[in-house]
């Protein structure tokens, strides 16, 4: 028995969620311009939809599960298990205006025309916020919609803003932040639930890995306490006595995250010859 991933084919999605694929060590036999797809050494079979069909094909089982944004799972609103947020394909959801509009508020859209390919999520929060607006649907192109005269605001997804700035447009509200996300079927064997939790096993590996640095110092041994409070590693830092009569060399394990204040607050206590080191897998 196999478990089925649905995985976009091509776009945004695709190369990150082949590559924590890949990097948990299943590989995929894969011809170029193929529908599905076996992993060789892990009980997979891979299938490749548009991203806006994975929601609705895994919670009919047509796949298992599949990876998509969290602004995709949340617009298909179908009854799904999120199991595991992936950390790539990070953008928002934002009401964008044009350029010129002195904005001050949410009571502005009051009466206006919206474009979006996201009407269910737009309509939750203008219900949820009191305003009556006319939502346009628009699938794709959606930034051009107040140029064009087909629309007085837009609601779509920004990353960086700079489309939207290429556009005349200026971000308003962030509606909702989205990054890739798994689901699951609620109605999985007791055998595809195991399969799926030694997928998981070993995709939580290589994302903590990808989320985290080794990170090895050295420092005064007067100065050890401090550094380890600093550092609290997986459990404690490793500390190991230098041949220099009274240092230390420490090692430890920092989230990515907050690693340029730990590096920062590492430094004014005293710590030199700083290594970060990537991790390849990790296991806790
Ligand atoms: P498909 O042909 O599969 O329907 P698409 O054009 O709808 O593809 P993409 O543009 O590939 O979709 O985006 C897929 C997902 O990636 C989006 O739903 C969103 O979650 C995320 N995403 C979109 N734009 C960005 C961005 N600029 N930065 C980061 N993530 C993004
Ligand atoms: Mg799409």
């Amino acid at each position: 028995m196999r478990l089925k991933l649905a995985l976009q084919k091509s776009g945004r999605l695709s190369e990150k969620s082949l590559g924590i694929i890949s990097e948990a060590g299943i590989s995929l036999t894969n011809g170029a311009g193929k529908l599905v797809s076996k992993a060789g050494n892990f009980p997979l079979e891979v299938m490749y939809l548009r991203d806006d069909d994975i929601p609705g094909c895994v919670s009919d089982g047509v796949a298992d599960v599949g990876i998509a944004g969290e602004n995709i799972v949340t617009e298909k609103n179908r009854p799904l298990e999120t199991v595991e947020k992936l950390g790539f394909a990070r953008c928002r959801l934002s009401l964008a205006v044009d350029r010129s509009v002195d904005y001050r508020g949410t009571q502005f859209f009051e009466g206006k025309r919206i474009a979006t390919s996201y009407p269910l999520i737009l309509g939750r929060f203008l219900r949820e916020n009191d305003i009556n607006a006319e939502i346009h649907e628009i699938n794709g192109s959606v930034e051009i919609a107040p140029a064009i005269g087909f629309s007085d605001a837009v609601f779509d997804i920004v990353s960086t803003g700079s489309t939207l700035m290429g556009n005349g447009l200026k971000e308003a509200e962030t509606v909702m932040r989205s990054q890739a996300v798994m689901v699951a079927c609620r109605e999985l064997s007791d055998n595809k639930r195991k399969i799926l939790g030694d997928l998981l096993f070993r995709l939580r590996a290589v994302l903590k890995a990808k989320n985290n640095k080794y990170i090895l110092l050295n420092a005064p041994n007067e100065k050890l306490d401090t550094i380890a409070d600093i550092l609290p590693g997986m459990k404690s830092p490793t500390v190991m006595p230098l041949a220099k009569q009274g240092w230390s060399s420490v090692h430890s394990v920092v989230s990515e995250e907050e690693f340029w204040e730990v590096i920062d607050r590492l430094r004014d206590a005293g710590a030199q010859g700083i290594l970060v080191i990537p991790i390849e897998k990790m296991i806790v």
